[in-house]
């Protein structure tokens, strides 16, 4: 218990966020339950944040619907600013899509039909969210069934505005759901929030987002790619997801149109089964030549562009309706470019790529990026349910992205530069590759055998046709493999492969970046950057429970365990032992030394544990900043994957929450730090210094 101002009062932490807690209470007199969220005192310190809240306040505050959580009061007091909302207690969206895999098509249109209803309120206002993402979207369940309630609008807007870069930490707008032109630094408008929706309704229909990756490829994949279409998702749905996730923000339908369609679509989607859940999404294929342009790509592309498409395509675009059949209103950050050299209809329709034909075999795993989000080998080895969502918040995601969006609002930089910049860089002696197909590439797959390579033939028919022999600038050749790539280029040109860490998981061989990179002149020697093999790319790492804690009195010891009926040899476990009334917390840290670079394992609850019921969150802090909270419960474990650049300090905080009386132990199974061998000393001298 703690008070909150003079009137409320919080009971318990229910969650984490990019901008704060989020703490359950009431106001003193009353039962009716609330919710708070307190921002991070980084935020509340800054003088705008709170100034921009407390001007919006009022606006804020009158957005009130059926369909959004209502933001109730605001107190600041000394350092804090608490947002006081409708506390909603049926989960959120991303649990329900975590816990179902997929919603039936019925489904899909009726929530979709009421987040829409919710982004119409807060739209009309004048308000933009701004960060539209399952998380932000709760469920009620005071409603039967429970009911969508869009949450947390405006406040990724405000933080992100507001506060200054330094301080920002995660809240920018979570790349996995953000539309392209917000990394082209146009103001927030609300047909952001159409992308973001139609990237959520992507995912309640086959269980993964569109695009997977890092935030650099993220925003690649956002701004290049049309999504890949998944099987089982009626054409009614998939015409609306295109039209929301077009390129060109003009083109996409308004909350209330969205919620028409869905609306008229509901009684006949009635009754048809959900789509298959996918562990990663089908390959994403090259958006049409207008969304390059808006990328500022520069316009001495080649009168043959790389992607445009084959005519046979071209038959799906008669269907739609004629404002998203061409891309031909061109938006404004486009408008200073030099009029680009293409034949203006593309005739790839905005998010509306070529299913994959049906009767050839489809091999997911090929897709680039595609096995980035929890899609390891060990997966369905036991049977047993495991997180699949990548999280992609946290202030070094937020760093990173400001970075990037900072670099393409200066119109200096295309979308090549951005992948430059924030690929990876080679960590591999550059091997010699002559123009002969060598061992370290693996075989090529034939096109029909992937979806990846089907789209990809198919959207680049042309261009390639005529590159392997004549072409004289750069193709795309990311997510191809080393033949292929070779293949489309010409065959004095010599070609240099640099093994890189595959960021994503994509698959060893896949090219990651070219240099030079797509649409630049080809010189006498290219350079491949590929994914590597986890051996072939020489890191040096080291376990973390071979890690001396700096407090080793904290309950944390290391140990070797099972979660899931599986073994984790190399692990760090701590136990807690009864709930009792109040949440118990367990915190640990590790000295990093700015040592390493990512930090990879799983947590779950151990199977020794005699609490089936516990439930725990879990806090992954780099140098005091939370770039990572996960809850657990009995059964699940989840792969965590985190940045730990120049990290000094790893802290990582247990806080039970369920109030069950039997012990259970939360363990970080196999957790293993990895950095550049030059850097990384001996474990004994790590241990050393703690
Ligand atoms: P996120 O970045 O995941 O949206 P938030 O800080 O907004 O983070 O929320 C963290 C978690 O707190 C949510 O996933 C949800 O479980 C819980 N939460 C947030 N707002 C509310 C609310 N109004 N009522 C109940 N739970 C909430
Ligand atoms: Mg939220």
């Amino acid at each position: 218990m703690e008070r909150l101002g003079s009137v409320y009062i919080l009971e318990e932490r229910i969650g984490a966020g990019a901008q704060g807690d989020v703490w359950k209470g009431h106001k003193e007199g009353s039962e009716e339950p609330l919710a708070f969220k307190k921002l991070r005192p980084e935020l509340a310190r800054e003088r705008n944040v709170i100034d921009a809240f407390l001007k919006e306040r009022d606006t804020l505050e009158r957005v009130d619907s059926p369909h959004v959580v209502r933001l109730r009061d605001m107190v600041t007091e000394g350092e804090t600013l608490a947002l006081v909302m409708d506390y909603v207690g049926g989960g959120d969206l991303a649990d329900v899509i975590r816990k179902q895999g997929t919603l039936a098509p019925g489904l899909v249109a009726s929530y979709g039909a009421a987040i829409a209803a919710g982004l119409s309120a807060i739209h009309a206002a004048g308000l933009v969210h701004r960060d539209v993402k399952p998380a932000n979207i709760l469920m009620d369940d005071a409603a039967t069934p429970a009911a969508p309630r869009v949450a947390d609008f405006g406040v990724a807007r405000i933080c992100d505005s507001a506060a200054s870069t330094r301080s920002t930490g995660g809240s920018a707008g979570t790349p996995l759901y953000m539309a392209p032109e917000v990394a082209d630094g146009l103001p927030a408008a609300p047909s952001m929030d159409i992308y973001s929706l139609g990237v959520v309704l992507y995912e309640m229909c086959c269980g993964v987002p569109p695009f997977t990756g890092g935030p650099a490829a993220l925003l690649k994949s956002h701004m290049m790619m049309d999504p890949g279409r998944p099987d089982g998702v009626p054409d009614v749905l998939w015409d609306l997801i295109g039209r929301m996730m077009a390129k060109d923000p003009a083109a996409r339908p308004t909350a209330d149109q969205v919620g028409r369609t869905l609306t008229d679509a509901a009684p006949g989607l009635a009754g048809l089964p959900a789509a298959p859940r996918l562990s990663s999404p089908p390959a994403p294929v090259p958006a049409s030549a207008v969304a390059r342009t808006v990328l500022g790509t520069p316009a001495s592309a080649p009168s043959a562009p790389p992607f445009s498409a084959p005519s046979a395509v071209s038959a799906s675009t008669a269907t739609l309706p004629p404002p998203f059949s061409a891309p031909s209103a061109v938006s404004a950050s486009t408008a200073t470019l030099p009029p680009f050299s293409v034949p203006p209809a593309p005739a790839m329709r905005p998010g509306g790529p070529v299913p994959p034909p049906s009767g050839v075999a489809v091999d997911r795993s090929a897709a680039p990026g595609g096995s980035g989000a929890g899609a390891k080998s060990d997966e369905g080895e036991n049977g047993k349910k495991k997180g699949k969502k990548k999280r992609s918040r946290g202030p070094i995601v937020a760093l990173v992205l400001i970075l990037a969006i900072a670099l393409v609002a200066a119109g200096a930089i295309g979308a090549n530069y951005v992948q430059r910049l924030f690929g990876n860089r080679p960590v591999a002696e550059p091997s010699q590759v002559g123009p002969a197909p060598t061992s370290e590439a693996p075989p090529s797959e034939t096109p029909s055998a992937s979806d990846d390579a089907t789209a990809r033939a198919s959207a680049s028919a042309s261009a390639s046709a005529s590159s392997s022999a004549t072409a004289t600038t750069m193709p795309d050749l990311v997510g191809l493999t080393v033949d292929q790539a070779k293949a489309k280029l010409p065959g004095n040109v010599k070609v240099t492969v640099v093994k890189a860490n595959a960021p994503n998981g994509e698959k060893e061989g896949t090219v990651l970046s070219t240099d030079p990179a797509a649409g630049e002149k080809i010189p006498d020697a290219v350079t491949l950057t590929v994914a590597g093999s986890a051996a072939s790319v020489a890191m040096k790492t080291v376990y973390l429970s071979d890690l001396k804690q700096l407090d080793s009195f904290n309950g944390f010891e290391a140990k070797a365990i099972e979660m899931s009926g599986k073994t984790y040899a190399h692990a760090v476990v701590t136990t807690v032992y009864s709930g009792s009334s109040n949440q118990i917390t367990r915190t640990t840290e590790w000295n990093l030394g700015r040592y390493f670079s990512t930090l990879n394992g799983t947590i779950g609850i151990t199977d020794t544990s005699k609490e089936a019921d516990a439930t725990f969150t879990v806090d992954f802090y780099i140098d005091q900043v939370l770039v990572r909270s996960e809850t657990l419960q009995f059964g699940e474990f989840k792969d965590i994957s985190l940045d730990v650049q120049n990290g000094l300090r790893l802290k990582i905080v247990v806080t039970r929450t369920d109030k069950n009386s039997d012990s259970a132990s939360v363990g970080f199974g196999d957790f293993q730090l990895q950095g550049d061998p030059d850097k990384v000393p001996s474990l004994d001298d790590l241990n050393k210094n703690n």
